[in-house]
């Protein structure tokens, strides 16, 4: 690795890499053993309160609940504007890119705050990482673009030199969902009691994901949660009292 622009470093060898499909699949296997019906490509359109009940409108028919949980990422807010409740987050696009596999040659996670890149090398050898993108408008849509991958090819090379000659292999683009001080929205919401929001991640909601699903369990079940329960809370907003997180990367 190149050093050569780099005034100073840290190096935390507690911290690792967790790779987000296996653990998607633990949880979605834990959920069926415990009886929960998954329904995938279904999407919510529509959400209205019948009686005592919330009422869900998809593609494969009608769910009534008692209690219902947003967790629809960059897409929150609109899911939480079919309840007529404005939630003040928005859909940032970044990008990722992945390399051939290649034998060992990155051990730590690599992260350049200055400029967001990180990039760290998975178990089958490809090397995954992304950077703030240069020219973004705020409002582009989720779909890799060719200035991304010149900004990370370039990055990469200047970082690593002895990469140049690694070959791309895919690249792929989703959403930051933002919140006004980038830290989550984990509540329920005003005046629609019962339905609850858990979005706002903002671009780090995969390594606290076991920590937000024990908090909006204890939530949902009318508990109070282990920790944070002022901190994110949707009202913090309009009361000033949000504490802005600065270390976003990418
Ligand atoms: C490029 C990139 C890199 C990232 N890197 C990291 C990282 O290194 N570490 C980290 O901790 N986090 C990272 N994140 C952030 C992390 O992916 C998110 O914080 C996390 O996935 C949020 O989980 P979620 O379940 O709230 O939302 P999502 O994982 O976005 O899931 C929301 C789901 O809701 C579905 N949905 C939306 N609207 C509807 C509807 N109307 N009806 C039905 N379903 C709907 C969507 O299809 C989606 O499946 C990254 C994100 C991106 C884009």
């Amino acid at each position: 690795m190149s050093c050569a622009t780099a005034l100073g470093g840290a190096y935390r060898k507690g911290d690792g890499v967790l790779f987000p499909f296996p653990l998607l699949y633990g949880y979605a296997e834990a959920l069926r053993r415990a009886g929960v019906e998954i329904r995938t490509r279904c999407e919510v359109t529509s959400v209205r309160q019948v009686g005592g009940l919330f009422e869900v409108i998809t593609p494969s028919g009608p769910v009534r609940a008692k209690k219902v949980l947003n967790a629809a990422g960059g897409w929150s807010s609109s899911v939480a504007g079919m309840l007529g409740v404005e939630i003040p987050t928005r859909p940032v696009r970044h990008q990722i890119m992945v390399s051939e596999p290649l034998l060992p040659v990155l051990d730590p996670m690599v992260v350049t705050i200055k400029d967001g890149f990180y990039m760290s090398q998975g178990p089958r050898g490809e090397l995954v990482g992304g950077i703030k993108e240069s020219g973004a408008h705020g409002n582009d849509p989720a779909r890799s673009s060719i200035g991304f991958c010149q900004q990370m090819s370039r990055r990469i090379v200047s970082l690593f030199p002895r990469l140049s000659a690694a070959r791309m292999m895919r690249q792929w683009a989703g959403f930051y969902d933002m919140s006004p001080d980038a830290n989550p929205i984990l509540d329920e919401l005003p005046g629609r009691e019962g339905a609850f929001v858990a979005c706002g991640f903002s671009g780090h909601g995969f390594m606290i994901s076991p920590a937000v699903g024990d908090f909006m369990a204890s939530l949902i079940v009318g508990e109070r949660p282990r920790f944070g329960r002022e901190a994110y809370r949707l009202s913090r907003f309009a009361e000033g009292k949000g504490v802005h997180e600065t270390l976003v990367i990418g």
